[in-house]
């Protein structure tokens, strides 16, 4: 299962879609909408929904054949009445609680909500899964296999009760990487998919022939050139100062973006194959930096905010690190109404 929530992590959920369609047997979306917009878009593929859709949209996500999953009894018996109605089936995935304490049901619950699957003939049981807390924070996997086997108990039990599940899953990218025995007959693949690492410590325990390479690059172009005296100041604020004669290239690309606002004053981007640093704050919908040490840079010059340019390069890990916050939220806080092209 390729996961393309949040916009496939930022990286432009049909665009990624388009690419994985032949390439993956399950698709893994956080809400209603984001899997209606594939069926919209022609996807044909199951396609699970993580999150929750509210009771008065379920009606949307049977017709449109989405697999969803489930936590709440109150779901189960709408969801009978609507398929029963419109004499479909509904396929649902029960979410086991096994220590992240999100959504799921608790291990003590877990019968209770099979004996009401049994009662309701138009919901089929499609999968049950459960999702690690810390499986990529930590060099120690003991609460992760503490996880692991809440979950193994529970399929055992769904299985005494004469339930067959299709689909046993519990891995994200971290399990994937690093512990076989998580992977059961499904596998939801996050981060990792874009070629980004889950953590630190997952790519130091990592066996050295696996290699990651980011798929996105985000660049923008120069939109002004000028040429400021020493003790001029640059952006709202005032917060830089020239300390001598400084040469300061516009870029449209601000906060909005997801260009995030702490990286003013620290920030880099890459122009002419040189690091140029961000100068004052960041604003809305732009940015300043200084390109005084870099020859020849015109108007409308490439600029990578985010990947290669020549020999350098500017990570996720990065900027997420000096917006104090991890790759995944960093990519994914690009803003959707950017275009994303295929290359
Ligand atoms: C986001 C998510 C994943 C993917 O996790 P990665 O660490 O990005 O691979 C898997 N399962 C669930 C339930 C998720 O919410």
């Amino acid at each position: 299962m390729a996961i393309v929530k949040a916009n496939a992590y930022g990286h432009g959920l049909i665009l990624v879609a388009r690419v994985l369609e032949q390439k993956v047997d399950w698709f893994g979306v956080t809400s209603l909408e984001e899997g209606l917009h594939l069926r919209k878009q022609g996807i044909k593929l199951p396609i699970l929904v993580l999150g929750y859709i509210p009771l008065s949209y379920l009606e949307q996500a049977i017709k449109e054949d989405l697999s969803f999953a489930v936590y709440n009894r109150s779901v189960i018996k709408k969801a009978e009445q609507i398929a029963k109605n419109w004499s479909k089936k509904v396929k649902i995935h029960l979410k086991i609680e096994t220590g992240l304490n999100r959504q799921g049901i608790r291990v003590n619950e877990v019968l209770s909500f099979v004996g009401l699957v049994k009662k309701c003939p138009s919901v089929l049981l499609e999968g049950v899964y459960t999702h690690f807390a810390n499986i990529e924070d930590t060099l120690d996997p003991s609460f992760a296999m503490e996880q692991l086997r809440s979950f193994r108990q529970v399929t055992k039990m769904v299985e005494s009760a004469k339930m067959k599940i299709p689909f046993k899953h519990t891995a994200c990218s971290a399990a994937i990487i690093l512990f076989p025995q998580t992977h059961f007959d499904m596998v939801r693949l996050g981060i990792s998919l874009y070629g980004l690492w889950p953590s630190k410590e997952v790519k130091m325990a990592a066996k050295e022939n696996l290699n990651l390479e980011p798929v996105l690059a985000w660049k923008t172009k120069v939109i002004q050139l000028k040429q400021i005296k020493k003790g001029e100041s640059v952006g709202y604020g005032r917060t830089w100062w020239a300390s001598r004669v400084t040469k300061i290239a516009v870029l449209p690309v601000g906060y909005f973006d997801g260009y995030d606002r702490k990286l003013s004053n620290s920030g880099r981007v890459l122009v002419g194959g040189k690091f140029a640093p961000v100068v004052g704050r960041v604003c809305m919908n732009m940015i300043m930096v200084d390109i005084t040490k870099i020859p020849n840079v015109s108007l409308e010059d490439e600029v990578v905010l985010l990947g290669r340019q020549g020999k350098n390069e500017i990570t996720t890990e990065e900027l997420a690190e000096k917006v104090g916050t991890i790759n995944y939220e960093f990519v994914s806080r690009i803003n959707l109404t950017l275009p994303r092209i295929l290359i």
